[in-house]
């Protein structure tokens, strides 16, 4: 299928596609959602072509990409065949064949983050066992492989117990809670039971989740952004508030740890570094992502250089750009069609036109193949100063009225 898209090509093509653009590198996407529908925008700025791997042939960065390839990225033989087509290999999405791109750039391919740090963090407890060797706080965590050492953790932490797999998570999907230890099969169960690999976190009794968008170009230049709060619905970010609306400590501890943990990476782009700020001022680690994030979809309109934009500046090996707000303050709502069927088109359609008239707001479509399931992230930026402008928090109430109904 993949064939008849590209209507076959060179060997290895590098030269199939002619380049004009600020930079002759092609840059290879593994995943096509909104994030590399977003990257795409950004490229189409400075004339970057960008070559897209996803297996939706109308995937949401499919009609912006400048080349789409339909194909898995987490299948060996289809991501070998793409990545010697570009110049530098990235991606939008960590769940990709990630062996595969280690033993690609041991044969010359350029994969930007590197493939042992997309490897590293797509397990969740690697993750987790490689940040606090570093010395980056994050909550304990512990392995589990069976009913006993579960309850063993039980013990150790106290419930309720964060159960979380350590591959494949997304969206809280991968992540249960255990009230107590005859809560625990179910929530193993839920998951997938202990053959998916599983571990086990203290619960983190936040009082707010933040995240911090990093970028670190190909000569080891970090620059952070805005330290964002990040509030949460069923799981999914729902609201950015940016920047934060916490003390000027807090929002230095954040940059500081936020820049510690990619520090510990390896690899050019933006990564996320989502947060938990406990009641006593601590601020723990919750989980990075190798690329931009969907809390930092409001740098597009309220930042000097977006992080998308510092992500291909970042792969290519071009200069990063200002990562500093060039408003007072941003927020975000990620709308989600959260009725099936027809309601929730509808409701996401009336969401996004109320926001079309308010001033300052900017939509963006996520154009989701899944019709029953549209999304919208809504950005808004103010000339009102901290705390987060009130007119945002009236609009937020008007959204929050039709969201009610489900
Ligand atoms: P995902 O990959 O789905 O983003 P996360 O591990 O980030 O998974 O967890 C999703 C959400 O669950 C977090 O944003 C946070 O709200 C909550 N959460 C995760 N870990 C903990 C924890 N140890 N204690 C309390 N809440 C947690
Ligand atoms: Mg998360």
């Amino acid at each position: 299928r993949s064939e008849l898209r590209d209507g076959g090509g060179s060997p290895d093509g590098k030269d199939e596609i002619p380049v004009h653009g600020i930079s002759e590198t092609i840059v290879g996407v593994l995943g096509g959602g909104q994030l590399g529908r977003m990257l795409c925008q950004a490229a189409s700025k400075m004339a970057i072509k960008i070559m897209t791997l996803d297996p939706l042939e109308n995937c949401p960065a499919s009609a912006l990409a400048f080349h789409h390839v339909v194909g898995s990225f987490d299948d060996g033989d289809t991501v070998r065949e793409f990545a010697k087509r570009c110049g530098v290999v990235t991606v939008e999405i960590e769940h990709v064949d990630a062996i595969t791109l280690e033993k690609l750039e041991q044969q010359g391919i350029d994969c930007q983050p590197k493939a042992s740090t997309i490897r590293m963090i797509q397990d969740k407890y690697l993750q987790k066992v490689h940040f606090s060797q570093h010395g980056i706080p994050v909550t304990d965590f512990m392995q589990i492989n069976d009913q006993e050492e579960a309850e063993q953790t039980g013990k150790l932490f106290g419930y309720p117990l964060m159960i979380k797999s350590r591959r494949l998570a997304y969206d809280g999907r991968g992540n249960a809670v255990a009230y107590n230890k005859e809560e625990i099969s179910s929530a193993v169960s839920a998951l997938g039971g202990y053959d998916r690999g599983l571990y086990v976190e203290k619960w983190t009794p936040f009082v707010k989740e933040l995240s911090v968008i990093v970028g670190r170009g190909r000569d080891g230049t970090i620059l952070c952004y805005s330290v964002v709060e990040t509030v949460h619905k069923d799981n999914i970010c729902h609201i950015v508030e940016a920047p934060a609306d916490v003390p000027h400590v807090i929002r230095k501890r954040s940059c500081d740890v936020a820049e510690k943990a990619v520090s510990s990476l390896e690899g050019a782009g933006v990564f996320a570094v989502e947060l938990f700020l406990t009641n006593d001022g601590q601020v723990l680690l919750n989980e990075v992502a190798p690329r931009p994030h969907n809390s930092g979809h409001h740098t597009i309109e309220s930042c000097y250089t977006s992080q998308y934009e510092q992500h291909l500046r970042a792969v290519i090996g071009l200069p990063l750009g200002d990562p500093s707000m060039k408003v007072p303050a941003a927020i975000m709502y990620n709308i989600l069609g959260e009725d099936e069927g027809e309601a929730g088109f509808l409701l996401a359609h009336q969401l996004m036109a109320r926001a079309l008239i308010i001033p300052g707001a900017s939509v963006h479509w996520y154009d989701k193949p899944d019709a029953r399931n549209p999304r919208v992230a809504i950005i808004m930026g103010s000339d009102s100063d901290l705390p987060i402008m009130k007119d945002a928090a009236e609009v937020l109430k008007t959204f929050d009225v039709p969201f009610e109904i489900t």
